[in-house]
């Protein structure tokens, strides 16, 4: 039997649903606008797009957005002045500067300088601790990684007691996935380039997050049947039977595994459209804790 395929378009437009209602409630009850600010620091394509798909997503759904852009060789006190003005604007309730950044800035700090409670990425270092510690909850949580686990949660609503496996440590999804599994009770593992005997550990999961950036690095035969398989992986492989000449793979090779597995999410279609979703939520979030 092949797999139930988790439509992560259908969950995040629920989630902006809720979010674009929520946002027109609070306006019709005179409390304020959620707005976002989003840096750009020089010019790379992909951080372009993306960063231009946030602020029309908050376009539709009534949030405010401000886009700043800075040059490639903005220097480390530029970014981080632009940064200190949006945490003191009311307007602003998020604040979401683009990574990576260039390379001769430095990120932690430029993320250390957004206020806690404007971190909407969750990204900020005690947003992060507080992630990882117990009985701590952290303001914001990041959103790629949160939009892993409601996919998971729609076909395991509650992961407690379940082996868990993630396939990568990164700051930005592998460990926070990791930590969030923890704090929802599953076993975790957490897997990197250094583990030994990768399908044998893989194959524990029964719910397993990949975010790798390898192409179909998954296999079939790496799955224990009926697992619940998220595909964090963003690869563009060439195809020259595409018409673009390239097409987009996760790290998971679908084909393969969605003959063992109990659901799996595609790529395109399944993580990739609920991190703009949380992080819409995460803006509403922002302004509500503005509120009090
Ligand atoms: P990183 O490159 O920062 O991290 C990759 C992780 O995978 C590292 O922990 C690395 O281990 C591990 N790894 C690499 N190769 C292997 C291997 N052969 N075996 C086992 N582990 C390995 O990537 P990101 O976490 O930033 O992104 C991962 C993927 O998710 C990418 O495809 C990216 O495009 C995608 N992504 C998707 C998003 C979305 O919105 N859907 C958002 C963000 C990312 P080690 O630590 O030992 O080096």
């Amino acid at each position: 039997m092949t797999a139930q395929i988790i439509d992560g378009k259908a969950v995040a437009a629920n989630v902006r649903a809720e979010v674009g209602k929520a946002v027109a409630e609070r306006v019709a009850a005179g409390k304020s606008r959620p707005g976002l600010a989003t840096v750009l620091v020089g010019d790379d394509p992909a951080s372009h797009v993306y960063v231009s798909s946030k602020r029309k997503a908050c376009a539709e759904l009534g949030i405010e957005s401000f886009g700043f852009e800075l040059p490639a060789d903005a220097t480390q006190d530029k970014v981080e002045g632009l940064v200190s003005e949006l945490n003191a604007d009311p307007r602003v309730h998020g604040i979401l500067v683009q990574l990576p950044l260039p390379s001769h800035l430095d990120e932690e700090k430029v993320l250390r300088a957004i206020s806690i409670e404007k971190d909407v990425d969750g990204f900020h270092p005690i947003n992060i601790g507080r992630l990882a510690q117990k009985g701590r909850d952290p303001l914001f949580v990041p959103c790629t990684p949160a939009g892993s686990l409601v996919l998971a949660q729609t076909v395991i609503p509650k992961l407690e007691g379940c082996n868990a496996v993630v396939l990568g440590r990164s700051n930005i999804v592998g460990m926070p996935v990791a930590l969030l599994l923890v704090r929802a009770n599953a076993t975790v593992t957490i897997c990197h380039s250094r583990t030994k005997d990768l399908p044998s550990v893989v194959r524990q999961a029964d719910v397993l997050i990949a975010a790798v950036g390898r192409p179909n690095m998954v296999k079939g035969s790496w799955v224990k049947p009926g697992a619940v398989v998220i595909d964090v992986g963003i690869n563009r492989i060439e195809d020259p039977t595409h018409p673009k000449g390239s097409r987009l793979v996760g790290d998971v090779d679908f084909e393969e595994v969605k003959e063992v597995a109990g659901a799996i999410t595609p790529v395109p279609g399944g993580v990739g459209p609920m991190t703009i979703a949380m992080l819409m939520q995460n803006t509403l979030r922002g302004a509500e804790l503005s509120d009090k």
